[in-house]
């Protein structure tokens, strides 16, 4: 005997409620997606139940012929959309429809902002899928039965969508899902049998199960198949419009954007396979959640195996939306067997080139009538296409390509330049290409390690988000030219008249010896800079050590890092040195030498060791400075004075 449950009351997750309450607020001006939410559903309830029927065919039960049927009254003011997909069990029902599974949902709906416009972006993001339903509808009703399962297990789901449901045992004889929206009164055009016909070809024609639409209220007119119901991507690139890709992707990306650009392919010969890769408009909100969706649609032979297959690409190009159809894997590969399969770390090299095409086609200046596009494009997936630098050292030359930063040409940090425009304005006779590590726009702009270059009219790239360091290592040369950091002790610069460091620093031998031995405790050593003008004093890194910017987040991470000493370089041109280099006093001495390398570290975007220490020692320079500016009046005062008795 089956348990029969009686009807059950229960209340949304938290997020849900807020998701559907930005829903109705925000997507007024674009209702009718509703319909390609739950059409885009049922196909993929369709794709599921063909895929679980190889393995199981008693699933299809009497019915092969999978398919969409949507039905309209007019008079009742109701649309139904069904299938005869997988259907859910009670307990899927109540889960699916009740609750949002993404992780950082919460977090992410937190970031409403009460302006309409900004929320339906960010909804946008996120995919509503079913909710949508309440965009149109007051009730909703979802009677639903799994595939295989007796008539007595179907279940009823019900709500007006104002954070609670009911569930409940009903009887149904038809397996898979049906929705019944019951309109708004203001919502009655979707009731409208033609209204539905060409929102179904609008959005709907590239579902690969047929979708059928019927009037209730005209039984006269018979049921008729709307949409071609063939996989967008077995046709012929020549017969699909633009619109049809563009209405693809956002069924298999959930997306309300466009995407930006897409490439569709069939690879005959050893390997038969099929792909349709797209570069969406901008970056989902989990892009950064380890445990996002990521990965291609797989299908064997027109037959859907899985949702977010993350083996055909690598993870820095996981914001790449599409579908991979093969002809030669078998059709019960699972997730382990396609880690182990050689065949797909082929196939995922193929494709892994030809994103990495795509996006150089949008990037190349030629190609790109708007050059906002790329902009665009990097600004959302920049940093996750610089993790390639680590991930795939084999495509090194084509990411290098793709990269854009701002530089010390540029006038702020939105101006962004690519390796190929620097090589372009490039001066005579350099040969290398300089960058320099910083935290940000704004302190690579007044980082005195650029001051000698500046000078000498050399650009240099500044390198300032968080990865940067990781990419930089792994950067090599470009043209033929060479990548420099300029932050660092052994970089060299281009003018020829630079000098032997040692020999340098002999000239200064006793100045830097007394220096030394005050900062003996904070420096590895001191060398003449010839890279400063108008700075006294800069840091480098020692030989061996890592960048700073590097070390700091490591150690923000929590890694505990060698303690290494910077090396001071110090600028002999520049009158602070020049006055210390007299100096008599020795507790003045230390002092000073303590100050100059605490401003050379926070220039560099360090933080002190001893703040207060810092603190001390500037008042009382401040108090000195005063008392000397107060009794050069008093001096001045009483000169004057003496004149003016002698005038007397
Ligand atoms: P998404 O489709 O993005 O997962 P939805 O809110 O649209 O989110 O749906 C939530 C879940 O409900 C789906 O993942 C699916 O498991 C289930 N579901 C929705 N519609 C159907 C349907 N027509 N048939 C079977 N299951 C469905």
């Amino acid at each position: 005997m089956s348990k029969v449950k009686t009807k059950e009351k229960l209340g949304f997750q938290t997020e849900v409620k807020q998701l559907l309450n930005l829903m109705i607020h925000s997507l007024y001006s674009n209702k009718e997606i509703f319909l390609r939410e739950l059409i885009s559903n049922a196909s993929d309830a369709a794709d599921k139940l063909r895929f679980e029927s190889l393995s199981n065919a008693k699933l299809l039960e009497d019915q092969p012929e999978l398919k969409i049927s949507i039905s309209c009254n007019s008079k009742k003011n109701e649309v139904t959309i069904s299938d005869n997909g997988i259907g859910m069990s009670r307990k899927e029902l109540i889960e699916n429809l009740g609750t949002i599974a993404k992780s950082g949902t919460a977090e992410f709906l937190s970031k409403r902002t009460g302006d309409e416009k900004k929320d339906a972006q960010l909804i946008g993001q996120f995919g509503v899928g079913f909710y949508s339903a309440f965009i149109v509808a007051d009730k909703v009703t979802v009677e639903t039965r799994r595939a295989g399962k007796k008539a007595s297990n179907g279940c009823r789901w019900n709500s007006d969508g104002q954070g609670e449901f009911t569930v409940e045992d009903i009887e149904k004889s038809d397996r898979g899902t049906k929705i019944i929206l019951h309109l708004k009164p203001s919502e009655s055009e979707y009731s409208d049998r033609l209204r539905l016909e060409n929102l179904i070809k609008k959005y709907s024609d590239h579902i690969a199960f047929p979708v059928d639409l019927f009037d209730e209220t005209d039984k006269e007119k018979e049921t008729k198949v709307i949409n071609s119901a063939t996989a967008l991507w077995n046709r012929p690139r020549k017969e699909v419009s633009d619109e049809e890709y563009k209405e693809f992707y956002k069924h298999i990306a959930h997306d309300f954007a466009d995407p930006v650009h897409w490439s569709h392919n069939r690879v005959e010969g050893k390997r038969e396979y099929t792909s349709l890769l797209y570069i969406p408009s901008r970056a989902p909100f989990d892009l950064w959640n380890r445990e996002a969706p990521k990965g291609l649609k797989l299908y064997v032979k027109r037959v859907f195996i899985m949702d977010e297959a993350e083996q055909f690409l690598p993870l820095y190009l996981r914001f790449i939306k599409g579908v991979i159809d093969s002809s030669d894997l078998p059709l019960n590969i699972s997730r382990e067997l396609l880690q182990k399969n050689p065949e797909i770390d082929a196939i995922k090299s193929a494709l892994t080139k030809r994103v990495l095409s795509m996006l150089a086609k949008l990037a190349s200046k030629e190609e790109a009538e708007d050059k906002s596009i790329y902009e665009n494009l990097w600004n959302e997936f920049g940093q996750v296409i610089k993790e390639g630098f680590v991930e795939d050292p084999k495509n090194i030359e084509n990411l290098t390509k793709l990269l854009r930063f701002s530089s010390s040409k540029t006038q702020s940090n939105q101006q962004i330049r690519s390796v190929q425009n620097y090589v372009d304005d490039i001066k005579k006779d350099q040969d290398k290409i300089y960058y320099l590590l910083a935290d940000s726009y704004q302190a690579a702009k007044s980082n005195p390690h650029l001051e000698q270059l500046q000078k000498q009219g050399i650009e240099v790239l500044f390198f300032t988000d968080r990865i940067d360091p990781w990419m930089a290592e792994h950067l090599k040369e470009f043209d033929g030219k060479e990548f420099q950091d300029v932050g660092r002790g052994d970089f060299s610069l281009p003018k020829a008249d630079e000098k032997d460091q040692d020999a340098v620093n002999k000239r200064h031998k006793s100045f830097i010896a007394k220096l030394e031995e005050n900062l003996k405790d904070r420096v590895e050593k001191i060398n003449v800079s010839q890279r400063l003008v108008e700075s006294a004093a800069c840091v480098v890194p020692g030989d061996n050590d890592l960048p700073p910017q590097m070390k700091r987040m490591l150690e923000a991470s929590g890694q505990n890092l060698p303690e290494t000493k910077p090396i001071l370089e110090i600028n002999m041109k520049h009158d602070l040195m020049k006055k210390l280099n007299k100096l008599e006093d020795e507790a003045a001495f230390s002092d000073l030498a303590s100050t100059i390398l605490d401003h050379a570290l926070l220039s560099d975007g360090e933080q002190l060791q001893n703040p207060a220490d810092y603190v001390k020692r500037i008042s009382n320079l401040l108090i000195n400075s005063l008392d000397a500016k107060s009794s050069a009046k008093k001096k001045t005062k009483k000169k004057v004075a003496k004149k003016q008795g002698k005038k007397k």
